[in-house]
């Protein structure tokens, strides 16, 4: 905390700054398995901080409605040609403020009210902005869905192309939110070519193991890529739009002025520096140990007899179905949170429970990773899930796994 430039706050504000300074011990003091959260370096909270939120700069670089944009337009260039150089795609936007934004931009950019989209059902692992009913991609939209096989708990592809023959969505949206497995961006691209509709991935929970070239690019397969900035990519909370040269004056047009008005050019720098830390060696090595701990953390969670859907995973998160430990997954987040431990509910494929409260949780390692955590303390870290979990009556024991969860967390600070 002593490296952040907390103390103005402090000073002005001491209601705020206690809050502040409560979240930063929460964060030093919890095992955090969040799958979609991670810290951010010191560089990208810094950027966030500073004076570049003072300026306003509708518009695009070099093209602004406003003066004194001259260093603003290097910082979105740049942004933008690291965009390009890592994710390997012709155009990018960097403006949109949050990953649903960025598929907003898409839909609206790319459809006409009322089009069809064929997205994965929530249930299955898809996002709310895609095709959710209380969400504008599934108000103002026709969704239709495709889940996972029953069996394998995987996409089917004929089911897939069965879906786009019948309904003849305009998009097709792969990409998801709670699915373990790599997502096959060519098999969709050929699908989507087949029947004719476009064809986007949001990558919002892999783009770092995308940019690390741990997981399959979606290009030059996709006509529209959107990711989060904030998730396994390590930078500050935002999103960004990819997509082919032939869409890019209307994916601009959409942005802004379409949707948004000034861009948060604080924001932008830090995503201009978190791409820059996305493209070194570390970041791949990073990416690496992710995996691995994901690999580690399936692989205990099963010898203690957990089910995980698909049986496993490829990328840096495990679903947990707790059906046959017969606990909710509104239930398993609050007695792990008494062992200082975050995980979040999730519903599994065909859950009989509700959103409210499913039948699993998912459990990521992106977090624990920037940490410097290791295969040991993911064993550690699953055998504290699993006393928990069995000792959820015995207050005691929940309190002795605390202090444990602290102890662990003191060896590996996050600031
Ligand atoms: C997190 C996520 C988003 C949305 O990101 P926000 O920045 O929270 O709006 C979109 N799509 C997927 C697949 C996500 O996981």
């Amino acid at each position: 905390m002593e490296r952040m430039n907390y103390k103005d706050i402090k000073k002005v504000d001491p209601e705020v700054w206690k809050w502040i300074k409560e979240e930063t011990k929460r964060e030093r003091e919890t095992i955090n398995l969040i799958a979609s959260e991670n810290f951010a370096p010191f560089s990208v909270l810094s950027a966030q901080g500073s004076v570049l939120t003072n300026k306003y700069a509708e518009g695009y670089s070099f093209a602004r409605y406003y003066g004194g944009c001259q260093f603003i337009d290097q910082i979105e260039k740049l942004a933008i040609e690291r965009t390009k150089a890592l994710f390997n795609c012709e155009h990018a936007n960097v403006q949109p403020h949050s990953g649903s934004q960025a598929n907003m931009a898409v839909y609206y950019s790319s459809l006409k009210l009322g089009d069809a989209i064929l997205f994965m059902d929530l249930r299955a692992g898809g996002h709310l902005t895609h095709g959710s009913s209380v969400n504008f991609s599934g108000k103002f939209f026709k969704p239709y869905f495709y889940g996972v096989d029953k069996k394998t708990e995987t996409i089917d592809f004929n089911v897939v192309e069965d879906l786009a023959k019948k309904h003849k969505p305009k998009l097709i949206v792969c990409g998801y939110t709670a699915y373990p497995r790599k997502v096959d961006f060519k098999t969709f691209s050929e699908i989507a070519s087949r029947t004719g509709a476009y064809l986007m991935a949001d990558i919002a929970h892999i783009a770092g193991l995308v940019a690390a070239g741990l997981h399959p690019s979606p290009h030059p397969f996709t006509d529209f890529t959107t990711t989060t900035t904030h998730k396994t990519l390590r930078g500050p909370r935002g999103g960004i739009v990819m997509c082919k040269d032939e869409f890019a004056k209307q994916i601009d047009s959409t942005v802004f002025p379409g949707i948004q008005g000034g861009p948060l050019m604080h924001v932008i720098a830090a995503k201009a520096i978190a791409l820059h830390l996305a493209s070194t060696n570390e970041f791949k090595e990073y990416q690496k140990k992710v995996l691995a701990n994901a690999k580690i953390l399936a692989n205990s969670l099963k010898k203690l007899g957990y089910r995980l859907v698909s049986g496993g995973t490829d990328t840096h998160l495990v679903l947990v179905d707790l059906k046959p430990q017969g606990i909710t997954g509104k239930e398993a987040v609050e007695i792990l949170k008494r062992a200082n431990i975050c995980v979040n509910k999730n519903t599994i494929p065909f859950d009989p429970l509700s959103a409210r409260l499913t039948s699993g949780i998912r459990l990521g390692t992106p977090s624990v990773t920037t940490q410097g955590m290791g295969g040991k303390e993911i064993e550690l870290i699953v055998s504290f899930i699993h006393r928990a979990l069995t000792n959820r009556n015995d207050d005691k024991k929940l309190k002795l796994i605390r202090e444990e969860v602290k102890t662990l967390c003191k060896k590996f600070p996050p600031y």
